[in-house]
């Protein structure tokens, strides 16, 4: 698609044209994200408000143009791809800190700002943003609210939805709106609820307001080794029986846990069947306890404490570990493809199982790591995209995988959304009057379908949806 004439020039008046990017080389920088999803846009553009915004929204409208909002491009299923070409629109100059209320607890925010920037923040007023994806550092707060993010402490805090108190949004006709607030109570339909996780099909976020939480008193992280993927899993539940409150449980696989220990040096034991990660956040006289029912609950799994740390730089790096995985995964395929289901918790290790065992039947190692608290599934797929068929095996096997959650009662995505990658697979989770119902919301928020158009409905459903860019697009698998 080459853009119409004139809106080149409308989008350099709207955000002034060292923000907008149209040099081919430079825009194969956007034409990935963490996903295997690729696309070219026509045109990236910076603006740096929500007048910006909205003007690059308006010339959109006009044009009939993709247009898809972006952030730190660090998603997982293609969300952020320019999969139909047209306008990426990055917020990564929006990323101001704009006011931290300590007293009243929340902080407001422009979409550009990175997670661990608003948590540094925050912690120097004793306070942290709870949700933290492992991809923290980087990923923005409009991307997480997007894509509804979870992450490592989502079993004690919740995901992302459950911290955002309101919103401001630029709906596909331009127009801005507030939506949510600090009251929890909404009059009608709760459309921030909506907007959260929608995955920027609906609006383009350019502020928010999340809540903030005290920091614990006492925080510690313990690593413990087990035989198995069963007993770690196992030891989850028995934490969990003996009353402690984890802020976190973290399971690595054998091959995750070796990975990382090679990388790492976490002291974890050669040839452990798992490692699990447990946070525990607590007041000073609770803590002495908590720390002891786990130990106990550690030992009669069957596993053995590897590193106990109470200090914050000695968790940090048990974290850093843990956020490496996928780096230290590298020596065994160069190329990754990175899957979210979520089922059950008592079904993990089962599924863990399954999908090493699609992994073989593929010819694909297959390397697992779990958020064991709330049931998120991350098997990866480590692959050498230079062979020959590579991919293709790949994208068979983690079709699978994922089919076999949803037979296990599982879902097709615990926190990276559907995006791109697992649009044609919605219906295996939704029915058909499910999936009208959706796409009716959509029409109602964006009736010519220019909001990041063929992501989470299946094609041609969503109708709506601008005609694919030849030749851009070879891997995403959605037409
Ligand atoms: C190493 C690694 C670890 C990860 N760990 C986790 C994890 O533990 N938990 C987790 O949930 N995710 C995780 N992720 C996935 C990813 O980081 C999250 O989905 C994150 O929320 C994406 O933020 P982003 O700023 O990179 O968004 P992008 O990738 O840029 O965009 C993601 C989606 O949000 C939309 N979007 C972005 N900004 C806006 C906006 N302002 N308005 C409207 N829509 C918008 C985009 O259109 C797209 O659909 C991980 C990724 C990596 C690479």
């Amino acid at each position: 698609m080459s853009l119409p004439p004139g809106v080149l020039h409308a989008l350099q008046d709207a955000v002034g044209s060292a923000h907008v990017v149209t040099d081919p080389a430079l825009l194969a920088v956007w034409e990935r994200d963490g996903s295997i999803a690729r696309g070219l846009p026509d045109v990236v553009v910076l603006p740096a408000t929500t007048a910006e915004v909205q003007a690059v929204v308006g010339i959109a409208a006009r044009h009939g143009l993709p247009l898809v909002a972006r952030g730190a491009g660090s998603g997982l299923s293609g969300g952020a791809v320019t999969v139909c070409g047209g306008i990426s629109l990055q917020t990564t100059r929006m990323r101001r800190i704009l006011r931290i209320d300590p007293s009243r607890r929340w902080a407001l925010v422009e979409p550009g700002v990175a997670n661990g920037d608003l948590n540094a923040q925050a912690e120097r007023q004793g306070l942290f943003y709870a949700p933290d994806p492992s991809s923290r550092r980087t990923c923005t707060i409009g991307g997480n609210a997007a894509e509804n993010a979870g992450g490592a402490r989502s079993i004690r805090y919740g995901v992302t939805g459950q911290h955002v108190l309101g919103a401001e949004v630029v709906l596909a006709d331009g127009t801005v709106h507030w939506l949510g607030g600090e009251s929890a109570e909404r009059s009608g339909f709760d459309l921030l609820d909506l907007l959260i996780g929608s995955e920027g099909t609906l609006g383009v976020i350019t502020r928010i307001q999340t809540r903030l939480v005290p920091l614990p008193e006492v925080s510690a992280t313990i690593a413990s080794a087990f035989d198995s993927v069963a007993a770690a899993n196992g030891c989850v539940s028995e934490v969990l029986a003996r009353g402690v409150d984890p802020a976190a449980l973290e399971v690595m696989d054998a091959t995750t846990a070796a990975a990382v220990e090679a990388r790492f040096r976490i002291g974890c034991p050669a040839g452990a069947g798992a490692v699990l990660i447990t946070e525990l956040h607590s007041s000073l006289s609770a803590a002495g306890e908590q720390l002891a029912e786990t130990a106990s609950a550690v030992r009669v799994s069957g596993g053995a404490e590897v590193a106990v740390a109470t200090e914050p730089g000695e968790a940090e790096r048990i974290w850093e570990a843990r956020r490496g995985a996928i780096a230290a995964l590298a020596g065994i395929g160069p190329n990754f493809y990175l899957h979210d289901m979520a089922a059950p918790r008592s079904q993990l290790p089962e599924l863990i199982a399954l999908a090493a065992e699609i992994g073989r039947d593929c010819a694909v190692p297959v390397a697992s790591v779990f958020h064991a608290g709330d049931g998120s599934l991350h098997p990866t797929l480590l692959y050498d995209a230079r062979e020959r068929r590579a991919l293709e095996a790949v994208v068979a096997a983690g079709e699978a995988m994922l089919l076999a959650c949803v037979a296990a009662g599982g879902t097709l995505t615990g926190e990276h959304g559907i995006g791109v990658e697992k649009s044609d697979l919605l219906s295996a989770l939704n029915g058909p009057n499910e999936i009208r119902s959706m796409v009716g919301v959509k029409r109602a928020f964006d009736p010519a379908g220019i909001l990041n158009p063929g992501k989470i409905f299946p094609s041609p459903a969503a109708g709506a949806r601008p005609e694919p860019r030849a030749g851009t697009t070879q891997d995403a698998q959605w037409w």
